[in-house]
């Protein structure tokens, strides 16, 4: 049963069995009302009070400053490395355009040499940086590519180059080559696959003294939550709700809101045509969404309820919000690690220990001469005790435990403790 059983799968991830319950019953009559929560209208005062609920929350566990907006999103992360891509992108050219227009205001089609130079200006100038450190910003920064083509992409840093052609480490950020005024700097904050995190915010991203910076966007899909974060860094940071937060179903953009007025409007749809430049389908435009509040069109509320429930238990069980949900992911991480390093002889840890994950821990079990067998025969007896969901990435094989803000101190004992017995059987 469902009390036998600690899961470590890599999303999506175990809900608090209570938040479960109470959803059940939402599912079927939420608040008296008679009504399912999935059947009630978005359009609701009720669907609305859930919306702000859960925006206010998350704001709360996460210190989200008042000039940043959360919105709710569909289409997962991966929806994400399109829409960070269209809308920075639009700013870019809008910052651009306002430079070389200035207060003229008409048509631009009425101004062909400004225009030549707005397009000289994205030739040689518009780039966003990336920096692959793993298998989701590597597939971010090919999205990238899709979309506006190789010339405007700079991959500022491969983490593979130095390291044998493989993920694991993050090289230093000496050797990383960012553009100037990029559109934006992107980074995953934690590679679920490879099992490599971030340990604190890169020192040549931070803002200077002025507060201004380079414009930063973060995919925090597997850390979000489980830990403190500077959020006035970022210009906009994004996850899937299905590993820290709730259900799959939706994504949250947390977005400085300077980045929201008019990013397309000023310069038209004509201009970011005639500039060979994408626009952004409706559904990803981050103005179109926050002007809504969430309910351009349908969205989940359902799932919106889930992950404010999982928010307001967070806030329950943790005075000092997510640093205390940071403070229990550490410890767990901790004592798998320990238990892990115990044993070199039998276990290899994946990445550089200077970023490994806390979240996502990945291992080989070198124990005898064949290692296949030895990770199955420790997946086997893992299952048997209850442990599931352990096994890793199949680009990388091995074994990962994905020590999401779900799993309880408890299942970390037991899975610390089985890391040491299965080392000394
Ligand atoms: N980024 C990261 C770091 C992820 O772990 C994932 C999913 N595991 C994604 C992006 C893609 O998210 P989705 O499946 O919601 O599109």
């Amino acid at each position: 049963s469902r009390t036998d059983i600690t899961y470590f799968g890599a999303g999506p991830a175990l809900l608090p069995t209570d938040t479960l319950e109470e959803a059940a019953k939402a599912l079927l009559n939420y608040n008296g009302t008679g009504l399912g929560i999935a059947e009630h209208s978005h359009r609701s005062a009720l669907a609305a009070d859930i919306i702000n609920q859960a925006k206010a929350d998350l704001a709360s566990c996460l210190d989200i400053p008042d000039d940043y907006e959360v919105l709710f999103m569909q289409g997962g992360g991966t929806g994400q490395f399109s829409a960070a891509v269209y809308n920075f992108v639009g700013a870019w050219v809008a910052r651009k355009y306002k430079e070389i227009f200035g207060d003229i205001k008409g048509d631009p089609a009425d101004h062909p040499e400004l225009i030549q130079q707005l397009k000289q200006a994205v030739d040689n100038d518009l780039k966003i940086d990336y920096l692959v450190t793993g298998g989701w910003s590597q597939k971010a920064s090919a999205e990238g590519e899709r979309l506006l083509g190789s010339k405007h992409i700079n991959i500022a840093v491969d983490a593979r180059k130095a390291n044998g052609g493989k993920f694991g480490t993050i090289p230093d950020e000496s050797t990383w080559k960012l553009s100037e005024n990029a559109a934006l700097v992107y980074f995953c904050s934690n590679e679920t696959v490879d099992g490599v995190e971030f340990p604190a915010f890169p020192k040549s991203l931070e803002p200077g003294p002025d507060g201004k910076g380079p414009i930063v966007v973060a995919d925090m899909s597997s850390n979000i939550l489980t830990r403190k974060i500077p959020v006035r860094n970022f210009s906009a940071i994004f996850f899937g709700a299905q590993k820290n937060l709730g259900m799959t179903g939706i994504t949250v953009v947390v977005i400085k809101k300077s980045f929201l007025p008019p990013t397309i409007s000023q310069p038209s749809v004509a201009l970011m045509r005639s500039l060979a430049l994408p626009v952004p389908p409706i559904i990803f435009q981050y103005e179109t969404i926050a002007k809504n509040n969430s309910l351009y069109n349908t969205l989940s509320i359902f799932d919106v309820y889930v992950a404010g429930q999982v928010l307001k238990k967070l806030l329950r069980t943790y005075p000092n919000k997510v640093g205390g949900q940071e403070a229990v992911t550490d410890e767990k991480a901790r004592l798998i690690y320990d238990a892990v390093e115990a044993f070199p002889e039998i276990y290899k840890i994946i990445p550089d220990k200077a970023v490994r994950s806390r979240v996502n821990i990945c291992f080989r079990v070198t124990k005898g001469d064949d290692t296949d067998a030895a990770e199955k025969a420790f997946l086997e007896e893992g299952t048997a005790q209850g442990l599931t969901g352990l096994k890793g990435h199949r680009s990388l094989g091995g074994i990962r435990a994905s020590n999401y803000n779900s799993i309880p101190l408890e299942g970390a004992e037991k899975f610390a403790r089985f890391i040491r017995a299965f080392a000394t059987s």
